[in-house]
């Protein structure tokens, strides 16, 4: 039998927190709960997790914070963040944060049941290791999957977990062509929300990164009508 997988809640209200301990348990996954955002950054130093389904608004540290300072340290579990916030702004700085995912208050629990086996779907492939190392060199370039750092044409920096997962997923196919429709499906699972524009406008800011001359680019190069290839050498 396959191992439960093992999802962390902050959530300090206290009955959101325990009708999401009891559904999901009763989806089979193993549920810890916490009230607090500097108990969830205790809790993930000590425990390994699959998921955090992390509420934005928390006492004592934020959840932005708290995903922030996961992000900063490790990318290979995914967030989903929980708001009563709803523009497309607090939506965005919530992804610009490390979350996977973002899911407004009150939602329907179906739907975030989706939302979690989706996440978790798509994860499963990212923490497989597609190269025979968790740092992948390319010309004067690195990325190291693991913690989602890199260093580009200017420096270091860190990917967003998105970003970290396109060129995972262009690097593990290197030389061969990857159509939007793959990176869709497994980056960002057919959400109907997400249009292939989305896909362009990630590699866009990819190839700012990673590329010399992004108009003219020689590592993440577009296939007409086929979708996105990446080309380069392995130079570890
Ligand atoms: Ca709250």
């Amino acid at each position: 039998m396959r191992k439960k997988k093992k999802i962390l809640v902050v959530e300090d209200e206290a009955h959101l927190a325990k009708g999401l301990k009891f559904n999901l348990e009763r989806e089979g996954y193993d549920i810890v709960v916490v009230d607090n955002g500097q108990r969830a950054l205790d809790a993930l130093a000590k425990d390994n997790f699959d998921l955090v389904i992390l509420d934005l608004m928390l006492p004592k540290l934020g959840g932005l914070e708290v995903a922030r300072q996961i992000r900063a340290g490790d990318i290979r579990f995914p967030i989903l963040m929980l708001s009563a916030k709803s523009t497309d702004k607090d939506r965005e700085i919530g992804l610009e944060a490390g979350a996977d995912d973002y899911l407004t208050k009150p939602f329907h629990l179906p739907e975030l049941l989706l939302r979690v086996k989706g996440i978790l779907r798509r994860w499963e492939w990212y923490r497989q290791p597609v190269l025979d190392h968790e740092k992948f060199h390319f010309d004067s370039m690195w990325i190291d999957f693991s913690t989602g750092q890199a260093r580009g044409q200017s420096g270091e920096f860190y990917l967003t977990t998105k970003e970290a997962q396109v060129m995972k997923l262009l690097v593990g196919k290197k030389g061969a062509v990857v159509s939007r429709e793959e990176l869709l499906e497994k980056v960002w699972g057919y959400d109907p929300d997400t249009e292939t524009r989305t896909v362009d406008n990630f590699v866009a800011r990819l190839r700012k990164y990673f590329e010399k001359k992004p108009q003219k680019p020689e590592f993440i190069v577009t296939v007409r009508e086929k979708g996105y290839q990446f080309i380069a050498k392995d130079s570890a």
